[in-house]
């Protein structure tokens, strides 16, 4: 079934990606093909974090990145400062709680901005506050968070600066080096258009200098960024050098007789995806996402939907997540829009009563916006609520002819 996918889970992959993979298909990991390939990657994704920083690669969605990044650079007895705008948010105070961190909780209210004197005051009081966390894009309720002026809070206070950039990087504008972030993850699903099951994180010489003066060593092979920096330096570029000049067999085996992989074919799509991202530009991209997103707001303002991000100072390019009227869950409504268009939008995080509409790389072009504002009118006076499909449609074509697609 060819379905619409405006979801923010896991998107369009891309159509590169999607070759790539074909080509890969039965070649042998360890051999020049793949560690040309990996190496690539690398600094495919460095221009697109727009880093200097270290860049790895690692095996796993997302979330392990986060946790891989959290439990290597911090230790029991040390505090995170989370700002807590959202689900992505909450996930991060969890995964401080599960290794034994102490996560200093700062709620915002969904949609809203951060108070970054107020950060700053709880950080200074607090000596404990190793580190700050922040999802830049938070996807469940589609506000972004400053978080250029939050780095330089970071750098004032000399602590660590961790970023959730996991639904931003690739669709809107993110500095890595430029803006002091540390720890910056990204996800290959998302805005990338890759494959699900492979991540990145940009560390900054900060994270490796704090790592190496940790008191207790880190309980967890694969969740462990030194592990993975040993998987690039020898595994990859060492046994690559190896392969050509022979000599003796570079040793991979720090920890455990067999440390980690990274899962080839995946490294094969992002390598595709990437490859895309780059020929577009990112220049253009950001932009491209940016006529997306106000198309997906002005067409939603018109169906009389209540967005949950409204300060146009906060609002994402890449997801927009609105409330559905009174009585209509989201369940239901995702599921008629499925089964009747083909159109499969984001859940609702924050509750049943909202859906998300994910312009993420692919879908932030009319020939996806389009339609999915069609369906969602048509679904919207299934359900029994009075709309104006048309005037959604016509606001949205307005923005959307303003960009050479
Ligand atoms: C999707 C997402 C995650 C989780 O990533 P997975 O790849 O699903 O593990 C974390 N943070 C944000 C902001 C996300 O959008």
């Amino acid at each position: 079934m060819a379905y619409i996918n405006m979801s923010c889970g896991q998107t369009f992959l891309s159509y590169t990606a999607l070759r790539r993979m074909g080509q890969q298909a039965n070649q042998p990991i360890y051999y020049p093909a793949y560690f040309e390939t990996e190496e690539k990657t690398v600094e495919m994704l460095k221009k697109i974090y727009k880093t200097d920083n270290e860049v790895l690669i690692i095996t796993g969605t997302g979330t392990y990145a986060i946790e891989m990044g959290l439990r290597s650079t911090f230790e029991e007895g040390e505090a995170v400062l989370v700002i807590n705008t959202g689900i992505f948010g909450a996930v991060a105070k969890s995964i401080l709680e599960i290794i034994g961190v102490t996560p200093v909780e700062f709620k915002v209210e969904y949609g809203k901005e951060v108070d970054i004197e107020k950060v700053r005051d709880i950080i200074k009081k607090n000596k404990n506050i190793k580190g700050l966390y922040v999802v830049h894009d938070e996807t469940t309720t589609g506000a972004m968070q400053p978080v250029e002026e939050l780095g330089k809070l970071c750098k004032d206070l000399d602590i660590i600066f961790a970023v959730d950039a996991i639904s931003s990087i690739a669709g809107v504008e993110l500095e890595t080096d430029k803006w002091g972030i540390d720890l910056c993850f990204g996800s290959a699903q998302k805005c990338m258009n890759g494959p699900q099951g492979i991540a990145s994180i940009a560390i900054s010489n900060k994270v490796y200098e704090k790592i190496k003066n940790r008191k207790t060593e880190i309980s967890s092979l694969s969740l462990d960024l030194e592990t993975w920096r040993r998987y690039h330096e020898i595994k990859v570029k060492k046994y690559h050098q190896w392969w050509k000049t022979g000599g003796e067999e570079p040793k991979f085996t720090a920890r455990a007789p067999h440390e980690v992989s990274l899962p080839a074919t995946l490294v094969w799509g992002l390598q595709g995806a990437l490859e895309d991202i780059l020929s577009e530009g990112m220049e253009k991209r950001i932009k491209r996402h940016s006529f997306a997103g106000k198309a997906v707001r002005n067409a939603m303002d018109a169906l009389g939907l209540e967005r949950v991000t409204k300060d146009e100072k906060l609002v994402s390019d890449v997801v927009t997540v609105v409330r559905l009227p009174k009585g209509i869950l989201e369940r239901d409504f995702r599921q008629y829009m499925l089964e009747k268009y083909l159109v499969a939008l984001g859940n609702g995080e924050i509750g049943p009563d909202n859906v998300r509409i994910g312009t993420m790389g692919i879908s932030a072009s009319p020939k996806y916006i389009l339609p999915t504002i069609s369906a969602l009118g048509n679904s919207l006076k299934h359900f029994g609520a009075e709309v104006d499909t048309g005037k959604a449609l016509k606001e949205a074509h307005d923005v959307l002819c303003a960009f050479e697609f």
